[in-house]
């Protein structure tokens, strides 16, 4: 266990940006994890986690309490059963299960950071979420102060959401088991349009993993999706807004909105997402906006591959990236009457 005072938080996120904490404990084993947050809890100092740091915004003045990175490794896999400890590398552990043949989690290739955090949002993309895969959490219960295993069901993922999110202050993710399907050799079906395009098969078809992931791997490049620290397009932390959900009298009026400012007959990007909702695209609702890739002046801009991603140039404060969030929040909701929410989880700041 690694220990380290007044220590900067920045380069351990991929924003780059971010005050120091007063304390910065590095654990590598469960163990050692455990014993950190008890240690923390038990003297009442504030706790902060930190997987990969790719979802993570902090505050210019940093964080005042003890940051717990989580570096613990542990790749098991038997039959289609997959084991990984919190901290393994995300997008490592996903290239090893398209190599072990197994399908499942083969379109979540590139997204960065720790095996740990995935249940935090139940990250997605490409047609693929973890909460379709992940059978048991293990995790510390800080209220309890044991070690529980929780069933997907009592993980209660949702778009962008979990149980861990909804109450950041009580688990500590330790390991992920997920169930994976041998579907020998082949992908899950292919769900997304645009990788099904780029494959060249239709949407529900099935292709060889390897495929699927080097597809992934080169629609997310296109975007800046893939972290690569020489491109500044890649210092985000991916998308910094979820996707509205709309009930459907608010759908009805954004329609409006939409036809009344870019003309009558314009539909807006509209999703399925459960009775009486309907998903909404923010990227589109950004560029429609008038926020188009490359957009702003300052240190911190609008990515120029995705309106979506929110960056550091080089040189940004958190502060000049809030800025940006709040007039790209502002501008969405005074042309649509949508509120935007972020994505990532801020700490010690909020839009
Ligand atoms: C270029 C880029 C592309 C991205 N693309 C996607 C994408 O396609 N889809 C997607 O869903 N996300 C995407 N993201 C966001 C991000 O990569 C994911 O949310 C990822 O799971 C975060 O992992 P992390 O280890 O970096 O978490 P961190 O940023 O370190 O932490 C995120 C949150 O999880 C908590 N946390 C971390 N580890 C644990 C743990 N072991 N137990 C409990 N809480 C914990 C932290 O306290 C914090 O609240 C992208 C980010 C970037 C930079």
């Amino acid at each position: 266990m690694q220990e380290l005072h007044d220590a900067p938080l920045a380069p351990l996120t991929t924003f780059r940006l971010g005050g120091p904490a007063t304390r910065l404990i590095t654990a590598t084993t469960d163990a050692e994890v455990i014993a950190a947050v008890r240690e923390a809890d038990g003297a009442g100092t504030p706790l902060l986690l930190i997987g990969g740091g790719s979802n993570l915004v902090i505050g210019d003045k940093g964080f005042e309490g003890t940051a717990l990175r989580i570096a613990t490794d542990g790749f098991r896999l038997d039959g289609t059963e997959l084991e990984l400890a919190a901290g393994e590398v995300w997008t490592d552990a996903v290239a090893r299960t398209v190599e072990a043949g197994l399908a499942g989690v083969e379109c979540l290739a590139g997204i960065p950071g720790s095996a740990g955090a995935t249940p935090i949002q139940n990250v997605g993309a490409y047609g693929q979420e973890v909460s379709s895969t992940i059978s048991e959490v293990i995790a510390y219960d800080r209220r309890t102060q044991e070690t529980v295993t929780l069933s997907n069901a009592e993980c209660a993922f949702s778009y962008r959401h979990s149980r861990f999110k909804a109450d950041p202050e009580r688990f500590v993710v330790l390991r992920v088991r997920f169930r994976l399907e041998d579907a020998q050799g082949l992908s899950g079906p292919v769900k997304y349009a645009e990788t099904a395009r780029a494959l060249g098969v239709g949407p529900g078809d099935r292709v060889p993993l390897a495929a699927a992931r080097e597809t992934v791997l080169k629609l997310r490049a296109g975007k800046g999706m893939v972290l690569d620290p020489e491109d500044h397009d890649t210092w985000s932390a991916g998308s910094f807004f979820t996707n509205p959900i709309l009930a459907d009298e608010e759908f009805a009026a954004f329609r409006a909105r939409v036809s009344e400012r870019l003309g009558e007959g314009t539909e807006p990007p509209a999703y399925a997402a459960g009775e009486g909702h309907t998903k909404t695209s923010a990227a589109w609702l950004i560029d429609k906006a008038g926020f188009t890739k490359g957009y702003g002046t300052g240190p911190a801009r609008i990515s120029t591959k995705h309106t979506l991603a929110l960056t550091n140039r080089g040189g940004a404060t958190t502060e000049d990236l809030l800025a940006l969030a709040r007039e790209v929040v502002a501008g969405v909701r005074d042309a649509f009457g949508v509120t935007l929410v972020n994505e990532p989880v801020t700490v010690g700041v909020s839009l």
